[in-house]
């Protein structure tokens, strides 16, 4: 009897860990990507962006990369809540496509949805009134100079004049700061600038750093007025823009140009005009 019992018990205990086994090959694999990814309690998303600008009148010829990761979301991507988005949230990411697409030509926001791999619109939100904290510090990397601050703030600037609606304040510390530049000698790779950031699930910019080279790629020290170029062009991320494929913007990935084109402008204007978050 206890020998009848045992052999019950066994015979459970297997199928028990065959069922284990058979879930272990065969479960999805979906949480995977947690693991490598990048996690904080309050962004979703970590962007990375780029670019390369040569000193002199010609301005870079460096290869960039772009691409963005995907820290795995705490709770599924797509919909927030079980029953999904709303009529009126499909029918205003509707109009917000048809937005989008009216402006080709004018602007290259079409471009960013498609660069981004979320098919999210980023940017600050109601930041004029209470402006992003930024700490833009001195470098201690070779050829910094101290005129690297006045022309990347003449950069911040630049995008202010012509319209975008955020303002920054450079009083914070780095602690303090949503926003902190880095400076340093050179990239590994080919590129003079790099901002990272990061935003929440509705698309809203959280945070963001900005690092600058004070060489280019090919060893070159870069000037004043390339800082001025590889901020504006870091900026351009930084207000939640990314690469235009037209080599007379700024947003251009090798930056040829040293000032915002109109399609820079009308892109960020558009972009700041449009709800933030999923287009999907
Ligand atoms: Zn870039």
């Amino acid at each position: 009897m206890i020998e009848r019992r045992l052999s019950f018990i066994i015979a459970g205990l297997t199928v028990f860990f065959m069922s284990a086994v058979l879930w272990n090959l065969f479960a999805p694999t979906k949480r995977r990507s947690r693991r490598d990814a990048p996690v904080d309690s309050t962004s979703v998303v970590v962007a990375r962006a780029d670019t390369a600008v040569a000193p002199g009148r010609r301005a870079g010829d460096a290869t960039v990369s772009q691409g963005g990761q995907s820290p795995a979301p705490l709770a599924p991507p797509v919909s927030t809540g079980e029953s999904g988005p709303s009529y009126m949230e499909l029918l205003a990411r509707s109009e917000t496509r048809r937005r989008i697409r009216a402006s080709a030509g004018y602007t290259y926001l079409n471009e960013v949805v498609a660069q981004s791999e979320d098919s999210m619109l980023h940017r600050w939100d109601n930041r004029i009134l209470s402006p992003v904290r930024v700490f833009l510090g001195p470098g201690t990397a070779a050829n910094f100079q101290a005129g690297f601050l006045d022309a990347v703030r003449g950069a911040f600037q630049r995008w202010q004049e012509a319209g975008v609606p955020v303002r920054f304040n450079f009083d914070a510390d780095s602690t303090s700061a949503e926003v902190r530049f880095r400076w340093r000698l050179q990239f590994e790779i080919q590129r003079t600038g790099q901002t990272d950031l990061s935003w929440d699930q509705d698309g809203h910019l959280v945070s963001g750093v900005v690092t600058l080279a004070t060489f280019d790629p090919a060893g070159r020290p870069l000037a004043v007025d390339d800082v001025r170029v590889v901020a504006l062009h870091e900026i351009g991320h930084l207000i939640g823009l990314d690469h235009s494929s037209d080599s007379t913007d700024i947003m251009f990935a090798m930056t040829k140009v040293r000032d915002l084109s109109p399609r820079d402008i009308a892109s960020a204007l558009l972009l700041y005009q449009l709800p933030p978050g999923t287009l999907r």
